[in-house]
């Protein structure tokens, strides 16, 4: 099965390219957003300036190479810049099999096991309908294309907001990587379920306000369920006519800090949006944390398996760098004992590449939330890369679910009180978009709840 969809993941990445080869004759009517090639470059040469001058989009660096998505249009003028790179897309390419076409019959089958957002709002209000005194469903925010952007409350109590420390676990940030959102859903659902046979999940629910958020980017999932599997941004039509903000590079916090950690380039695939927020799905994330003290969170991307922390704008230590580093690593130990899978763990910047607007950068700059990036597996494009297998996506989640519970316990244990850890600057910033919000955004925050 999961030879079968790492097989599906290559060809969806040849189906964006019908024409092996390079180079390419003239391009003609091939010049859709779908004309997609992988190309691969040395990774000693500098990289950068090729990065700020075309929409590339990073695959995966192996064997002293890095593997970008890009469109066949851009191929000659990087050439032209003075880049070489080989033509990979060919090495993914598969016979025999049914690409992806227009006009291909999808519904129903494509997103499989996995949940398109109607499938994704019909389970998280069935587990609010089922467990009335353990979870309530919120909407802080909806997408552009008016699509509600959930966020389940689980906690004894969840009318109410308790003195108890928040845990909030993101996913589908970027809308290819559907395993991100499989993952704190079934987090979720695990805790209501085994809340009253075990004492473990009774503790956690009880003391603490667990959020899942599953599904930042809804636009987007459905575009990769329906017309492109490997879109990543949200659907925002940009001024230049190309679609999309990187919805994990428009957070305020050291948002366009420079042009390598995200992109002014609309096109660019870390397009970081015309500014800080201004995006309604990064805005909704806004809304629950303005609205509720969250002390640490984790958010859910694919593919790497990686745990990562702040800083990402800059090589630099956050001040609670070695409190980071051991959450990472103690949940990097848990999650190898239940598959053997190793996790790397570090510093976004010095593990990843830099990144700024990102969502763990907002969330401990802001409100000194302690922030994870977890990609999730495989560990790289040969394996399936954004595709992971149905099979997969219990597995994943049964790795991940210790990592989960280990970060909400420790959170609980060192909560001291609402607030404790907000510096007097933080709490200053706060209250002045606390004003805002209510001078010029009455009922900005929570539009309500959806439903029990
Ligand atoms: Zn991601």
């Amino acid at each position: 099965m999961k030879t079968e969809l790492a097989r599906l993941a290559l060809i969806l990445l040849l189906s964006l390219s019908t024409v092996p080869g390079y180079p390419t004759p003239a391009i003609s009517a091939k010049t859709g957003p779908h004309t997609l090639e992988v190309i691969a470059l040395e990774a000693r040469q500098d990289l950068r300036t090729l990065r700020l001058n075309f929409p590339l989009d990073p695959l995966l660096a192996e064997g002293g190479k890095v593997y970008f998505l890009v469109e066949r249009k851009y191929l000659q003028a990087i050439q032209e810049f003075g880049y070489s790179f080989t033509l990979e897309t060919a090495r993914f390419e598969q016979t025999g099999e049914k690409l992806l076409r227009p006009g291909t019959k999808i519904q129903g089958g494509l997103n499989g096991a996995y949940h398109s957002y109607l499938e994704l709002g019909a389970e998280l209000k069935s587990l609010a309908a089922s467990y009335p005194d353990l979870a309530r469903l919120y909407v802080p925010g909806k997408s552009l294309e008016n699509r509600n952007i959930y966020a389940l409350k689980i906690s004894d109590h969840p009318g109410q907001s308790e003195d108890e420390p928040g845990i909030a676990l993101l996913g589908g940030h970027h809308a290819r990587e559907w395993i991100s959102v499989e993952v704190p859903l079934l987090i979720g659902r695990y805790l209501l379920e085994n809340y009253e046979r075990e004492a473990r999940v009774r503790d956690i629910v009880n003391s603490a306000e667990i959020w899942i958020v599953p599904l930042v980017n809804p636009d987007g999932l459905e575009y990769s369920i329906l017309n492109y599997r490997l879109w990543r941004k949200n659907r925002r039509l940009n001024g230049d006519g190309s679609y999309g903000v990187d919805l994990n590079r428009n957070y305020s916090y050291q948002w366009a800090y420079d042009d390598l950690g995200s992109s002014p380039v609309p096109s660019s695939a870390v397009f970081r949006g015309a500014g800080p927020l201004s995006e309604p799905e990064t805005e909704a994330v806004r809304n629950l944390f303005q609205n509720h003290r969250i002390q640490s969170a984790i958010s859910y991307h694919s593919f790497s398996q990686l745990i990562l922390y702040p800083w990402g704008y800059l090589d630099q230590p956050a001040e609670d760098e070695s409190l980071l580093q051991s959450l990472a690593e103690d949940m990097a130990g848990l999650i190898s004992q239940v598959n053997g899978r190793v996790y790397q763990t570090g510093r976004a910047s010095a593990l990843l590449y830099l990144t700024n607007g990102d969502f763990a950068d907002w969330a401990y700059g802001f409100f000194r939330t302690l922030a994870f990036t977890i990609e999730l597996p495989p560990v790289d494009l040969l394996q399936g890369g954004f595709l992971n297998s149905e099979s997969d996506i219990d597995l994943i989640f049964r790795e991940n679910l210790p990592a989960a519970l280990y970060l909400i316990e420790r959170t609980i244990a060192s909560y001291s009180g609402s607030a404790a850890r907000l510096s007097p600057f933080l709490r200053r910033e706060l209250e002045k978009d606390d004003e805002s919000m209510v001078i010029k955004r009455p009922g900005a925050a929570f539009r309500g709840k959806e439903s029990r």
